[in-house]
């Protein structure tokens, strides 16, 4: 079966390896205390960055889940007020989760085929935060570079968080302009789930300080002192963070792995917009997402491609939430190789809803 859902998505090829060389090398009893771990951890961050362009300065550390990251930054990083504007389904999730914990974070829903412009946003004196998803898996839609750049020069003071879960490691990330970006690997990082990636810049460690919130399990502030020795501050996911250093080992630079991403985007975006029956969900360029694909359709139209692709051993991602009937997704992840692309790109092609 070949699988194009966003995540969990397809693991990179080389992963059977990688678990065989860590059942063999006994990684997967150490302890996450000892110096074999250490190593393997200052392996996978200092990989991570080099390969994907992190400045020096930003801290990346491990955690379980872009949900836990979620719960994190309204704990740790908050004291009152975040700001969140949206316009698909992860985007609110992370919105409503920071509600149950901040009274006052305020949540903006936008249309799919809006961008959001820096002069419209209704930043305040007590907005401490300003939330976005970078790329929103749900409804396959990205903030775009210029866009953030804009937001950070009209808003120089203002803290910035970004979630980059189906886009870090897929595409290149302008991590400077903003101060809190995290991931879970199952997406672009063509890994198995079950851990987390958040870095943080300078100035969102200030204001980690500056908050002094310690009452958590997962508060930032053992996070961060935990990584100081590429530790962590409860059994983390050695296998995963194994997996990481090697993986990380593996790919190219983030420019080149972005440079076919794109190209590959390009190739489904004109593909779709030639077949009849099929439609992109969002047709400004300016917000598609380089990552993931959002096709749409009527009810039966879905519930018939994906079940002719899956019969031609093609898994085509569900639509979220409540796109679920009526779209489906299309993951353009690096993991995924040139022929099994061609393969559904052949099946797209010759799809006809005659039932
Ligand atoms: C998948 C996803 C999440 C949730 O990731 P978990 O690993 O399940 O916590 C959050 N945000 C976005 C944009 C996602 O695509």
């Amino acid at each position: 079966m070949i699988t194009f859902f966003p995540g969990p998505s397809k693991v990179y090829k080389q992963t059977g390896e990688f678990l065989q060389d860590a059942f063999q090398q006994g990684i997967l009893s150490i302890s996450h205390r000892s110096e074999t771990f250490t190593t393997i951890s200052k392996k996978a961050i200092t990989l991570l960055k080099e390969k994907l362009h992190v400045p020096q300065d930003y801290t990346v550390m491990f955690t379980s889940s872009a949900t836990e990251c979620w719960e994190i930054i309204a704990q740790s990083l908050v004291k009152q007020e975040s700001l969140h504007v949206y316009s698909g389904a992860f985007g609110e999730k992370w919105y409503s989760y920071a509600a149950k914990l901040l009274p006052g974070a305020r949540g903006i829903q936008i249309g799919d085929n809006e961008f959001i412009d820096p002069l419209q946003l209704p930043i305040i004196a007590s907005t401490e935060i300003l939330c976005l998803t970078h790329n929103e898996t749900s409804n396959a839609t990205q903030v775009k570079p210029e866009i953030l750049r804009a937001i950070r020069q009209q808003y120089p003071e203002l803290l910035i968080a970004m979630d980059a879960t189906s886009s870090m490691a897929g595409v290149y990330l302008p991590f400077s302009d903003a101060d809190i970006w995290y991931a879970s690997v199952q997406k672009c990082f063509g890994m198995p789930a079950g851990l987390g990636i958040l870095i943080c810049s300078p100035r969102a460690i200030e204001k980690m300080k500056e908050v002094g919130e310690n009452e958590h399990y997962n508060s930032l502030k053992n996070i961060y002192d935990n990584i100081q020795q590429w530790q962590t501050n409860y059994t983390p996911n050695v296998l995963n963070i194994y997996l990481l250093s090697r993986i990380m080992e593996m790919v190219p630079d983030i420019n080149k792995v972005e440079a076919r991403i794109k190209e590959q985007a390009l190739h489904w975006y004109r593909l779709i917009n030639r077949l009849n029956d099929l439609h992109l969900l969002v047709n400004n360029p300016d917000v598609q997402s380089d990552t993931v694909i959002a096709v749409k359709a009527s009810k039966e139209i879905i519930a018939d491609i994906k079940s002719k692709a899956k019969s031609e051993g093609i898994l085509l991602g569900s639509g979220y939430g409540s796109l679920k009937e009526t779209t489906f997704r299309i993951a353009n992840f690096p993991a995924i190789e040139e022929h099994e692309i061609d393969k559904l790109t052949k099946f797209l092609e010759n799809y006809k809803f005659n039932s």
